[in-house]
């Protein structure tokens, strides 16, 4: 079976693409390399998987309909799991058209071109940026959602608007998955953890936005490709699920066990909290736990070693790269 994976060069889409060619499925990754972070860091994330018979790359912008309809009629993709995305909270601030047109026409353009060739299913990567500080915790799929803090989460939660209004019309069957804050091997440079690292690394002062005690669902990596791959394999109408870890742990507590691993000591420097950041994500995961068979499996402690092994291995190079 054929799968499109967009964003498939990112930190999460290239695990899913992995996970995917190791089960047998034909991969189409979609991506455009985007400058968001250093686009070497995407190359590298796929330069293992390049030559492997049942993986293809097409290189273009989810936006670029010309583009995307020949790729959809040369690979005719079964499912598309749609992971190409702006991401990031702080930066949709400053470039809050580019995450609309990506994150909202982007999303839009696939919803077209799966119903027009018959797509059996589509996931779409959404956020627990969608709950915003309003949402009691921990975050419930049936919380409205409708006061998200960022306009990153406002445009993820227009993604799930749009994929229930094209579930509607066209019946295709749609989950859209609320990953919380995920971390491990080849995470975003811009994501804290490995933001974090890098900086004490260099013995440049690692930013705290607040008091460092705001509290985050870190959900590592491996679990979440296990909730991809559970809703590939699990058809729904139409479904929200979160994917987190469910236990929040404070900010202080991952710069801690980051010197730990890493051996040297961080220094802090505090930085008003910005209004877009929510003070606590939880995730209330009963549902994914009944729907998917869920269960996140890695705690924080040994998320981040395995995250510090990758960075370590990696740092050769990535030192001397601008991300
Ligand atoms: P990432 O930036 O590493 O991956 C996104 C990929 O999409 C990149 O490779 C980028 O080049 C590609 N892309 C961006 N714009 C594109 C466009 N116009 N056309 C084609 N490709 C484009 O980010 P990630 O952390 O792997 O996130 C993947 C998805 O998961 C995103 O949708 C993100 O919003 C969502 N998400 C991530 C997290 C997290 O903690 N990492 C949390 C919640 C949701």
């Amino acid at each position: 079976m054929t799968v499109m994976v967009t964003g498939g060069a990112g930190f999460i889409g290239s695990h899913v693409v992995e996970r995917l060619l190791d089960e047998g499925y034909d991969v189409v990754c979609v991506d455009n390399f985007d400058d968001f972070y250093n686009p070497k860091m995407k190359r590298r994330n796929i330069s293992h998987i390049l030559k492997r018979g049942n993986f293809h790359l097409v290189e273009a912008d989810i936006r670029d309909i010309a583009s995307m309809t020949e790729a959809f009629e040369r690979y005719r993709p079964k499912r598309v799991i749609h992971l190409a995305a702006l991401a990031g909270v702080v930066p949709s601030l400053q470039r809050p058209l580019d995450y609309n047109s990506v994150n909202i026409t982007g999303t839009w353009v696939l919803l077209e071109l799966s119903c027009k060739f018959s797509v059996e299913q589509f996931i779409f990567g959404s956020s627990s940026s969608v709950y915003g500080a309003s949402s009691k915790a921990p975050f419930r799929e049936d919380d409205p959602a409708v006061e998200p803090i960022s306009p990153y989460g406002a445009t993820k939660r227009m993604g799930e608007i749009l994929c229930y209004t094209y579930h509607h019309i066209y019946g295709i069957p749609i989950t859209s998955l609320r990953f919380f804050t995920v971390y491990g091997p080849r995470q975003r440079p811009d994501l804290a953890i490995h933001k974090f690292a890098r900086r004490i690394m260099l013995a440049q002062p690692v930013p705290i936005y607040g008091d460092g005690s705001s509290l985050r669902d870190y959900t590592y990596i491996d679990d979440i490709v296990d909730g991809v791959m559970a809703s590939l394999k699990n058809e729904f109408e139409f479904e929200i699920i979160n994917l987190g870890c469910a236990r929040p742990v404070v900010l202080m507590d991952v710069v801690r066990l980051l010197e730990e691993c890493l051996k040297v000591k961080a220094k802090i420097e505090f930085h008003p909290m910005p209004p877009c950041d929510p003070p606590l994500t939880h995730a209330d995961i009963s549902k994914a736990q009944k729907l998917l068979g869920y269960q996140p499996k890695v705690q924080i402690e040994d998320g981040i070693k395995m995250f510090v092994d990758w960075f370590m291995s990696e740092w050769d190079w990535l030192k001397d790269e601008t991300m």
